[in-house]
């Protein structure tokens, strides 16, 4: 979303595209136009939706699937309402993977149905299957137009995708792209079959950063999908500068994208590092607008924030991100605990989008849990040193990365082409002397290094520790992310 909008405006955007004329896009035309005017309804209408939605869900989900037949109380379906909400029991990870059959629901309709199976990817155990029946795969497309309009994507223009092979188009002999080949199809990947769009050229995330580079030179796109964390080494291999001069913005998916890192990629490319939030499990849930707020779809999934307990927080207050879909009455998920953080937003949102907002993104819980305390301000302080040094000391440099060691020690990697500068040592021993008191000093080394450690499924993370059990660790590649 660019700066401050309206319905007019949005509607104007949404009335030049062009919709395939093909009957199955009927259906998604049709909501895509209701999307629009959702966005600006009030608060009142948006309670109402969900009490219908939710109340929908649940006493559906009370019929037909055997988890909920079992543990929701009879009294609580039927009289439900929204404020009842909060009392239903939150569903998490571990229970999705034990209860994966019995969260599908019996309904002889769905027999006939045809499906789409996704999978939570927790690599510590098997992971769990979810099953989404194919309207609600279709939200999925639906939401992706909708934020490219937020994004004030020109749908005419070329797209580029960098990401792991086996989420990229195949090859016509069904192989996978392999290193160094990319690809071009005729139409942008999630939505080009609904409407017009531009190509869209995808390249595998593997290749190493000159290849990266080199290709993105060649393809010219306008606009440029990657993880956070190897647009951010991008940019630093490319001594802070943007990526292709056509490049007019750039979008961050699958891994949330810290406050240092955002800093460093806007400044470095000089143009608008979208983001979206989304679960393999549910879906899209939200987009980032320009005033930094997360925007619900709440036609698509409820948000809450609770405490430890469970128990809902106020807005700006940060907790645990519940999120619910609406549209997969299949295999319901309702209050599916994320493992995210975030707040929700006090008051309304000035880009004048009434959908609800919460923000403050900060990371999965995972990411200090089990840390001794004082880890998380030294992490974020020192992230925020890196970011704020002068460009030139960066020279060189391609990744960096915090390692918290048993004990109370820390490391930073480098992964430089020569020797850090003096300069440099100093500068960040510096820094963490400032966010080390007196009588609480932890050790800190900085260490020259070839490579720094990848979590299982190959993403770098800009902060590990060996604190992290056994599970979680497993869990700190935030591969469950769209
Ligand atoms: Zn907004």
């Amino acid at each position: 979303m660019s700066d401050k909008t309206n319905y007019q405006n949005e509607w104007d955007i949404f009335s030049q595209y062009k919709f395939s004329k093909n009957k199955s896009v009927k259906r998604i035309h049709r909501i895509s136009k209701e999307l629009v005017q959702s966005e600006f309804v009030s608060l009142d209408q948006q309670h109402q939706f969900l009490n219908k939605k939710l109340g929908v869900l649940v006493r559906n989900a009370y019929r037909d699937v055997p988890y909920y037949r079992d543990l929701l109380e009879e009294d609580l379906v039927a009289g439900f309402n929204l404020e009842k909400f909060t009392e239903l029991p939150i569903l998490n990870r571990a229970t999705l993977v034990t209860q994966e059959k019995r969260l599908e629901s019996t309904s002889p309709y769905f027999k006939t149905q045809s499906r789409v199976t996704s999978s939570t990817s927790g690599t510590s155990g098997p992971p769990a299957k979810v099953h989404i029946h194919l309207p609600a795969v279709q939200w999925f497309s639906i939401l992706w137009l909708r934020q490219a309009r937020w994004f004030r994507y020109d749908l005419s223009k070329r797209y580029a995708r960098l990401r792991l092979p086996q989420q990229l188009r195949k090859k016509k002999s069904g192989e996978p792209l392999a290193m160094g080949e990319s690809i071009i199809t005729p139409c942008w990947q999630v939505i080009g079959r609904i409407v017009k769009t531009g190509d869209e050229v995808q390249f595998s995330s593997q290749n190493d950063h000159e290849a990266i580079l080199n290709w993105l030179e060649k393809s010219q796109p306008s606009y440029f999908m990657s993880f956070p964390g190897l647009l951010e080494e991008l940019a630093l291999s490319n001594n802070l500068k943007p990526l292709a001069s056509s490049i007019e913005s750039y979008l961050g998916v699958s891994s949330l994208m810290t406050q240092p890192m955002r800093d460093c990629l806007e400044s470095a490319f000089q143009a608008p590092v979208h983001e979206n939030y989304g679960l393999n499990e549910i879906g899209l849930v939200a987009a980032r607008c320009s005033f930094g707020r997360y925007h619900i779809h709440l036609e698509h999934a409820h948000v809450e924030v609770v405490d430890e307990k469970g128990k809902t927080l106020p807005p700006g207050i940060p907790g645990r991100l519940l999120v619910t879909g609406h549209n997969n009455a299949l295999m319901p998920l309702i209050r599916y605990d994320t493992g995210d953080i975030a707040s929700l937003s006090l008051g309304p949102c000035p880009c004048g989008i009434t959908l609800p907002t919460f923000e403050n993104l900060a990371g999965r819980y995972y990411r200090y849990s089990q840390t001794p305390e004082g880890t998380r301000p030294r992490v974020n302080g020192m992230l925020k040193a890196m970011t704020s040094l002068p460009h030139e000391m960066l020279e060189g440099l391609k990744q960096y990365q915090f390692h918290q060691k048993k004990g109370k020690k820390f490391m930073l990697y480098l992964n430089i082409d020569s020797e850090p500068r003096e300069e440099l040592l100093n500068l960040l021993n510096e820094a963490w002397k400032k966010l080390n008191p007196e009588n609480d000093r932890w050790s800190f080394e900085i260490k020259k290094v070839e490579k720094v450690h990848r979590s299982i499924n190959g993403k770098v993370m800009d902060f590990y520790s060996d604190y992290y059990p056994e599970s979680q660790r497993a869990q700190a590649s935030q591969s469950d992310k769209i």
